[in-house]
């Protein structure tokens, strides 16, 4: 096996329990550079990725080489932007590795082919299977295809987590460059990003040409608007240039337009006055569908029985179908053994007791607070006025509010029975920190990462 296929099959493993923004932000242009004596050395893109990695990943990382290396891994060191060794070496481990079956390498998703509209080719109408779930979702995209601007303006798409949201946004985008319109894919979050920055760099204008002047204005993740006024000031008349103008407009989102929380009703009409369609969880048959064709596009063959396995023993996301899907092709490359269907169980164990999704809580953001700055959670809660620990502290104050609108009388509470004008005024000092000092920002934009990429 060689680094690369090493370092695939562990994003492979990692990317399961990720959200994308954070999979592809953490991991982007990361590669094993060499393993030597247990020792495992990782190329990394910048500073701030090696100490993230080193804090929140190390363990992740480690265990996961070491399972599928099946050796004991002594150190994991993150080096800055080292150059890729030519690998002589390893194309001989290559060829001792090669199995019949198993031709392709578990792919990482995150490599090139994202073009400069946000579009990542992998994802296509022949690629995606529909079910009963998904039917009404799929037929609405195609009328887009078909009729764009005309058939329904917007379309929004909402769903669970992993359910195909993202895969069909994409599609249609795919679909209608080829017929040389504008396309513009981008989540909510990069467009509020995207927008305060063009305030602070008085680039309005520019920011209204980027997103005002396309065909079709593709916006996933639509739910993170919620609670932030500025940006759907903005996203309202942004939209409302594309609608009057027919541009399509295809939205996303994990739950319906009037469950978004701390979501302005205009944006709530906007948003439902085209189509609302919803992806849900697919039936059995079309999990085995999704299986097949995934396992026939990396060439694997795979029995039914074992397919019949993984459909039934995961319930209701298909990335994770996938990774188990690339958990097993895995196993099979390097120990060049088909897996039976005991050892698919043993494989994957943890995959299956683990699918459940929880809601983020007001102790999910202490933890994920305190350790971002590497500091006690009791500290964090605790009386002392230190600078170290106000700070984060308040941030945890202004998270809990803006994320989960949690009230403030409850987030004193969380904070050690605070009083809630106390945490009525971290809210506010963060909320106005944060619009002047980078820093800040940047702080609360990884720790959301952080908390929303570890449910
Ligand atoms: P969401 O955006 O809803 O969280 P994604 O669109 O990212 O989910 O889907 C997760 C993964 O599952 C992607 O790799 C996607 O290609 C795949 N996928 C989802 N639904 C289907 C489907 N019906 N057919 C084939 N692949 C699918
Ligand atoms: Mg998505």
């Amino acid at each position: 096996m060689t680094n690369e296929q090493i370092w695939q099959a562990v994003l492979g493993e990692l990317e399961i329990g990720i959200s994308r923004v954070n999979f592809i932000t953490w991991f982007k242009n990361t590669f094993i550079y060499s393993i030597e004596n247990n020792k495992v050395i990782v190329s990394v893109p910048n500073d701030f990725t090696k100490r993230w990695l080193e804090q929140k990943y190390y363990k992740a990382i480690k265990c996961s080489i070491e399972k599928i290396t099946n050796n004991k891994v002594a150190e994991v060191e993150y080096q800055i932007n080292l150059k890729k060794e030519s690998n002589e070496k390893e194309s001989e481990d290559k060829k001792s590795c090669k199995t019949e079956t198993a031709k392709t390498p578990v792919t990482p998703e995150i490599k090139t082919n994202v073009s400069r509209f946000g579009l990542n080719a992998k994802y296509s109408f022949s690629n995606f299977i529909v079910g009963k779930a998904t039917e009404l979702a799929y037929a609405a995209c195609q009328a887009i295809v078909n009729n764009p601007g005309k058939a329904y303006n917007p379309l929004f798409i909402y769903g669970g987590v992993g359910l195909g949201k993202t895969h069909l946004l994409q599609a249609i985008g795919n679909e209608l460059i080829k017929n040389n319109k504008k396309v513009l894919y981008t989540t909510s979050e990069q467009f509020t990003n995207n927008y305060i920055d063009s305030i602070r760099g008085g680039k309005a204008k520019e920011f209204k040409n980027l997103y005002r002047n396309v065909d079709l204005l593709l916006v996933d993740d639509v739910q993170f608007m919620g609670g932030k006024d500025g940006t759907q000031e903005e996203f309202f008349h942004t939209f409302n240039e594309l609608q009057q103008g027919d541009k399509q407009i295809v939205l996303s989102s994990d739950r319906p337009p009037k469950a978004i929380p701390a979501i302005e009703k205009r944006l709530i009409s906007r948003f439902e006055s085209g189509m609302v369609a919803d992806v849900g969880r697919p039936d059995i048959e079309t999990k085995m569908a999704i299986l097949a064709k995934k396992a026939k596009e990396k060439n694997y063959i795979i029995e039914e029985e074992i397919l019949n396995y993984i459909a039934n023993s995961i319930q209701n996301n298909i990335r994770e179908l996938e990774g188990a899907l690339n958990k097993i092709v895995a196993y099979h490359e390097f120990h060049n053994l088909r897996p039976t269907l005991k050892i698919v169980k043993n494989i994957l164990n943890d995959l299956t007791n683990n699918n459940q999704i929880k809601p983020i809580s007001p102790k999910d953001v202490l933890e994920n607070v305190s350790q971002f700055y590497n500091i006690n959670p009791k500290e964090l809660i605790g009386g002392k006025r230190k600078k170290e620990l106000v700070v984060p502290r308040q941030i945890a104050i202004y998270i809990m509010r803006e994320e989960l609108k949690t009230s403030y009388p409850s987030i004193g509470e969380e904070l050690g029975g605070r009083d809630h004008t106390t945490a009525m005024h971290s809210y506010n000092k963060i909320k106005n920190e944060k619009e002047k000092n980078e820093k800040i920002n940047q702080d609360i934009e990884s720790i959301k990462q952080l908390l929303y990429g570890s449910f």
